[in-house]
């Protein structure tokens, strides 16, 4: 796929809470907003990550896409991230 990413680091932080938060279980987030569970795993390519290293792509109009820190070489998208906490790592 040709991904058109987001470089903006305050476009990426805003959409990859925004859809961690609409989108995913398991994610908690306090009164800032900041996600307390904040390594994830990738199940696609099974890497660990922070929540803030995930990557934004453009996909139509207005829609953006969650993707896992290694697209495009790995195609994990918000579907396939897991929150890990601090103890299960
Ligand atoms: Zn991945």
């Amino acid at each position: 796929m040709d991904y058109k990413f987001i470089t903006d680091s305050n476009v990426v932080e805003r959409i990859v809470k925004r859809e961690l938060k609409n989108g995913r279980e398991g994610f908690v987030f306090d009164k800032y907003g900041i996600t307390i569970y904040y390594t994830v795993k990738c199940l696609h390519c099974g890497r660990y990550f922070t929540a803030n290293e995930l990557r934004v792509a453009k996909d139509n109009p207005g829609e953006y896409a969650v993707l896992c820190k290694y697209a495009p070489e790995c195609d994990g998208n918000i579907e396939d991230m897991i929150p890990i906490t601090e103890l299960a790592y």
